[in-house]
């Protein structure tokens, strides 16, 4: 799974769902990384309080 990490809102997209509706489009692109790290999200997620995307998130359990 790769990960699309939007800094400036602390969230993470998923790069296969992320879309138009996950408001990242005011995010300048040096606060957007992509990543195939799963730890490096989870660290995140642990240490700095990001959050998973809600409409990313929907999207992958509705292609389960
Ligand atoms: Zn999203």
């Amino acid at each position: 799974m790769n990960y699309f990490v939007d800094h400036q809102k602390k969230r993470i997209h998923l790069k296969r769902f992320v879309g138009d509706r996950c408001g990242f489009m005011d995010t300048p692109t040096q606060k957007r990384e992509f990543t195939d790290k799963k730890s490096y999200i989870e660290q995140l997620e642990e240490q700095n309080s990001y959050i998973n995307c809600p409409y990313c998130q929907s999207i992958q359990r509705l292609n389960k």
